[in-house]
């Protein structure tokens, strides 16, 4: 991904060339970029030094004192504490940088409202969707099928889609997240369906290093050979960093536990507060085994956005991609793919790495084998304005084609 480079582009013929610029310096959402796009964080993706301060600075303050105490402690002791305190401070660290730029799921926006028509079908409700647009007509939620449930799911004013299940708009960050869990204001990004694995590694892993630190201060302590207030008198600092271990653990241990629930029984932290499966069946409790491996064993989620993506920048209103068109065109028409490709390049290798291992078919059958109720849909894998495509049928193509009308400006300009 994002070895695109300017060369990529097939020079438009007989015109000008169209202003193109990378997909993250002209994306709506508040986030903040890093490496060329590379890197995405949360509008408050700051907080990230004031979290990687606040367990670093006590972890490592513990490190250098079990360095100046190794001469007083057993030799291969002394070493270990050190360099297993060491690790667990590095991994820690790891995992909230890992947690705070990664892209938690960003489901691409759309550039105009999906089609009504499109969206005959599964519709139960009767609320409108108040549109700038009147001739447009959308209702606010729509029933999708996921493991043989019916789900409901809404559609997103800012975003204009139908929201993949569980994925949820991020207020702070104003897109919508695929498997949205929370914004964490600490990671200072939301925790979705591509980091909420090294997010629970990062709260478990700090929780640990809580415990690790409490208990091995508290022991150097205790080994001194003078009375315990004494040796506390003496050494404040370690009196210091069991105080303020003893703190946090409660903060990070109980938000390891209560994950770790979640995770077990397959809830999201905003289905939790929100929704209370204890009130209905939850459609993707697999039991604990088949939970705990798709959290920690399963294929992270390729990214639905390349935000490295050369895009042609018509005016404020219009921004286009071929991620985009992952969203919601390439997969019904070759005839619109190769649309897309003179856009945007022929090398011989222009659509992303991301677009490229996908089995379209596969989706649409896993679809229709849901309906007959099998449990095969994997919910965060596209965006909803896709399932309803889909479960459309040929409308899918009508929306295809007004969505090339909708971006004729760019294709005309080439064509000409
Ligand atoms: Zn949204
Ligand atoms: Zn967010």
């Amino acid at each position: 991904m994002g070895g695109h480079k300017n060369q990529d582009f097939a020079p438009p013929t007989k015109c000008m060339d169209p202003p193109k610029t990378r997909l993250y310096k002209v994306w709506k959402g508040r986030n903040k970029f890093l490496c060329g796009g590379r890197l995405i964080f949360g509008p408050d993706g700051a907080s990230v030094f004031l979290s990687t301060f606040l367990i670093g600075a006590p972890a490592l303050t513990f490190c250098v004192k079990m360095l100046l105490r190794i001469p007083k402690l057993d030799f291969v002791y002394g070493h270990v504490v050190l360099i297993v305190g060491f690790v667990l401070t590095f991994l820690d660290l790891i995992f909230l940088f890992m947690t705070s730029a990664r892209n938690p799921g960003i489901v691409p926006r759309n550039s105009r409202p999906p089609d009504s028509d499109s969206t005959s079908t599964s519709m139960t409700s009767m609320e409108w969707i108040n549109s700038a647009t009147p001739e447009l007509k959308l209702p606010k939620t729509k029933d999708v099928f996921v493991n043989g449930y019916t789900v409901r799911v809404k559609y997103c004013d800012t975003c204009m889609l139908y929201r993949p299940p569980r994925a949820s708009h991020c207020s702070i960050c104003n897109n919508c997240v695929q498997r949205f869990d929370h914004h964490c204001p600490w990671v200072g990004q939301c925790i979705g369906v591509r980091n909420y694995r090294t997010f629970i590694l990062f709260v478990s892993t700090s929780t640990i290093l809580c415990v690790y630190v409490f208990t091995f201060s508290l022991l150097n302590l205790l080994r001194e050979p003078c009375h315990i207030w004494t040796a506390m008198s003496r050494d404040i600092v370690s009196v210091i960093l069991i105080v303020y271990c003893f703190i946090s653990v409660w903060f990070v241990g109980g938000l390891t536990v209560f994950h770790l629930y979640l995770i077990c029984t397959n809830q999201t932290t905003y289905e939790n507060f929100r929704y209370r499966y204890d009130k209905r069946e939850n459609p993707y409790n697999q039991g604990i085994i088949k939970n705990l491996k798709e959290i920690f064993f399963s294929k992270t989620v390729p990214s639905l956005v390349n935000f490295r993506e050369w895009v042609i920048e018509e005016d404020d209103s219009f921004i286009e991609s071929v991620t985009r068109k992952f969203g919601g065109d390439i997969i019904k028409t070759n005839g619109k793919i190769d649309l897309e490709l003179g856009i945007l390049g022929k090398d011989g290798k222009p659509l992303p790495h991301v677009l490229q291992n996908l089995d379209y078919n596969g989706i649409d059958d896993s679809l229709k084998k849901d309906k007959g109720g099998k449990v095969n849909l994997d919910p965060y894998f596209f965006p909803t304005d896709q399932e309803e495509k889909f479960g459309a049928g040929d409308s899918t193509v009508n929306d295809d084609v007004t969505d090339v009308s909708s971006h004729r400006t760019s294709t005309d300009a080439l064509r000409r």
